[in-house]
């Protein structure tokens, strides 16, 4: 009993989950960009980090990512400002963006979609069901 749920935590076979899609996640907070990588690495997804706007723009503008996760409190310039930029981009208007945020408030949804996001998701995330949520924009 002991061992299967040493296995469950270390799964065999890690090294040959294939690379599925690349998703830039701009957050500005260790722990939620710890927490969001850490489940989709293990489904097999490459993200990679923007720390601000900033840098989210244009990291976005190189990489060329399958899908976008916007934190929405980012200093300087917050996460509808940045989706606004993005889709500015006619390379990246295609592109899904997927807001995230915490202190979720009536109307921050519709700002979200007006701002260009493709979706929506409330902090705390529900480790259950967040590859769902995020694989229903990666079709
Ligand atoms: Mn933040």
């Amino acid at each position: 009993m002991g061992e299967r749920k040493h296995l469950q935590v270390y799964p065999a076979g890690r090294k040959e989950i294939k690379m599925k899609a690349t998703i830039l996640y701009i957050e500005d907070n260790d722990q939620n960009f710890y927490l969001v990588s850490f489940i989709l690495s293990a489904k097999g997804y490459e993200v990679i980090r923007a720390r601000d706007g900033e840098e989210g723009i244009e990291t976005a503008a190189r990489c060329k990512a399958d899908l976008i996760l916007l934190d929405i409190q980012l200093p300087l310039m917050d996460g509808y400002a940045v989706a606004r930029a993005l889709r500015s981009n006619p390379e990246l208007a295609s592109t899904p963006i997927v807001a995230l945020t915490s202190y979720a408030m009536a109307g921050d949804r519709e700002k979200a979609l007006e701002a260009g996001c493709t979706g929506y998701i409330e902090k705390p995330i529900n480790p259950d069901s967040f590859v769902a949520q995020i694989e229903q924009h990666l079709s």
